[in-house]
């Protein structure tokens, strides 16, 4: 058997020398790592071996011997146990260098591409209570629906009701509708068993709108005094303008089903963006904090310096937030995404703000941009915005066949970013500055902008 140099609930004093990118501390034992939660580099600690890998262990913080200057009072431990804000123990300044840093170190380690230079994150002045939507996990604890969040790596639910990085409007909107829904006697999904009837609570508010949508996320279709239901939380709640039960009968992790219907209102909220009205369904991606995304679409929008005569590719659309916030400073946007329903919105969207000169498209952008390619679409300016795996080596290479002066890219995994960017240097784009934007403060995410030309313009 091989010899570890710490083993299972021996309790040991450590210095922390690291955080990894999920906000851990890490500290060694003749060279054995140990990722340790709410422990912070330099701080001296003595820990509790909770688990013994093959090439890393986890601890337990027992003691703090000494505490780090950059420490910061965690309002309620549950926050870094589930993972909602897993850097709420570090100083707001401090998490911002924190992803600077994120952003320098996989420029280096995988684009190699060290020269390029990395802005100082753009910070929330009030970096909580930001996120505009909120999906929680319902199940039966003593008796009674319980909401709150899965402990980390696991689906065992931790009680909340203060989640701190929510719209505090959100917090309170999940409690009242799962009272009500307790008060019907709904019975909570048995994740085991796969049995029982309700998942998720899902509640999304306009920024600006106020406007509210509820989802109740059920494992059978048949939802017996749902319309009923449905009123009453428009009654408790009148800031709600759309219920929605969506039905998940498969024992999966993925949170909405295919199929909805409408139990009150509106299938949709509206809320406003950089001054235009956007519709958003239920399944339509829309970023979560509203104040930061108008940050970061400006500095995306002031990289790519539009002119009347642009011809501009919004990539990866959404509802279409990027290519419709610039519609009325260009010739034509055309944009495309996966998802049926965000298109639907997209289109709808460009009729609400009375924009003609957007042409959005359903499919995968690694499919439809070689075929704009071949039908001579000749952007000027192409915007990218993908979810975190990144851009497909396909997409990459028909972007820049169609030889845009202008690449802007907004990522939100900066490891696929720096992937990504070695692809389109081969190409001959290159870019010499990233912009990271903080869109998630309290949690290790890290969103960055820049723009990529060809290097001899
Ligand atoms: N630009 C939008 C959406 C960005 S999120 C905004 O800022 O709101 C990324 C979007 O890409 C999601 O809406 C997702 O549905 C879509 N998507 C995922 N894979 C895709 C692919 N291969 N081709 C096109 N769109 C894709």
């Amino acid at each position: 058997m091989k010899e570890y140099p710490v083993t299972k609930n021996q309790e040991i004093q450590v210095t922390i020398i690291d955080l990894t990118h999920e906000g851990m501390g890490v500290a060694k034992v003749d060279g054995y790592p140990i990722f340790i939660e709410n422990a912070l580099p330099q701080e001296e600690v003595r820990v509790k071996i909770l688990k013994v890998g093959n090439k890393f262990g986890f601890g337990k913080v027992m003691e703090f011997i000494t505490e780090s200057p950059e420490r910061q009072t965690v309002e309620n431990e549950d926050l870094l146990r589930t993972g909602i804000a897993p850097l709420s123990h570090l100083n707001y300044a401090k998490q911002l260098e924190f992803k600077q840093h994120q952003v320098q170190n996989v420029l280096t380690k995988i684009a190699k591409m060290p020269e390029i230079k990395v802005a100082e994150t753009i910070g929330m002045e009030q970096p909580f209570g930001y996120r505009n939507k909120a999906q929680i996990p319902v199940r039966k604890i003593d008796g009674v629906l319980t909401t709150g969040f899965y402990r980390k790596n696991s689906h065992q639910l931790i009680a909340m009701e203060d989640f701190y990085i929510q719209d505090p409007a959100i917090d309170q909107a999940i409690v009242a509708v799962r009272n009500i829904l307790q008060r019907f006697n709904i019975k909570a999904y048995n994740e085991e068993a796969n049995e029982g009837f309700l998942r998720h609570i899902i509640v999304r508010r306009g920024h600006y709108s106020h406007e509210m949508m509820v989802v109740l996320v059920t494992r059978k279709p048949k939802f017996f005094k749902g319309i009923e239901i449905a009123n009453v939380i428009h009654e408790e709640l009148p800031e709600v303008v759309s219920v929605i039960q969506n039905v998940n009968e498969e024992k999966t992790n993925v949170i909405l089903g295919k199929e909805e219907r409408v139990l009150f209102g509106k299938a949709y909220i509206e809320d406003q963006l950089l001054g235009k009205t956007f519709r958003i369904s239920s399944k339509s991606f829309y970023q979560v904090n509203t104040e930061q995304t108008e940050v970061l679409y400006q500095k995306a929008i002031e990289l790519a310096d539009l002119k009347p005569t642009d011809v501009v590719v919004d990539a990866y659309a959404g509802i279409g937030t990027i290519g419709l916030s610039v519609a009325d400073k260009v010739d034509h946007v055309y944009g495309m995404e996966t998802i049926k329903e965000a298109v639907d919105d997209a289109r709808e969207n460009a009729k609400l703000n009375n924009i003609t000169n957007a042409t959005y498209l359903v499919g995968k952008a690694e499919k439809i941009m070689p075929q704009w390619a071949k039908e001579d679409v000749a952007p000027n300016v192409v915007f990218v915005d993908p979810p975190r795996k990144g851009l497909d080596q396909t997409f990459i290479e028909a972007a820049c066949e169609m030889q845009p002066e202008k690449i802007v890219y907004i990522s939100c995994n900066p490891s696929t970013m720096a992937r990504d960017l070695v692809h389109f240097a081969e190409l001959g784009y290159h870019t010499d500055n990233v912009q990271p934007v903080d869109l998630f403060p309290q949690t290790y995410h890290v969103e960055t902008v820049m723009v990529l030309c060809p290097k001899n313009a």
